[in-house]
């Protein structure tokens, strides 16, 4: 199993089971994670490693994961041009410079959860 999803998934399960705690809430029935494209987490190897480890949490043996993939969103500096764009095109299609800035894709966090 990939290590890095592995502590990616430890550290939502984490913040979601301190929420829950703080909300009173002792069933989890849906955690909804936004995963950037360049956070270089895999949502397949999030799923797996949410599956592990949730099985030995009481709060989330009803829980579903639901991954969001975030595209990646870039400005460039040099022209303003503004784009979605794929992992390995960091190339300004206005104006062909490198030098963009990610405005959105780095992201890794949960949204939202649902419980009671
Ligand atoms: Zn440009």
């Amino acid at each position: 199993m990939a290590m890095h999803e592995f502590s990616v998934m430890q550290e939502v399960i984490r913040v979601v089971k301190e929420s829950a705690q703080d909300e009173g809430i002792d069933t989890v029935e849906k955690i909804k994670l936004t995963v950037g494209e360049l956070s270089c987490a895999h949502p397949p190897a999030l799923e797996t490693a949410f599956s592990v480890l949730s099985q030995d949490e009481p709060l989330l043996q009803h829980a579903q994961l639901e991954i969001c993939q975030q595209q990646v969103v870039v400005r460039c500096r040099e022209c303003g041009h503004r784009e979605e764009i794929g992992e390995y095109e960091f190339i300004c299609r206005g104006c062909g410079s490198a030098d963009l800035e990610v405005l959105q894709g780095e992201q890794l966090s949960v949204d939202e959860y649902e419980g009671h």
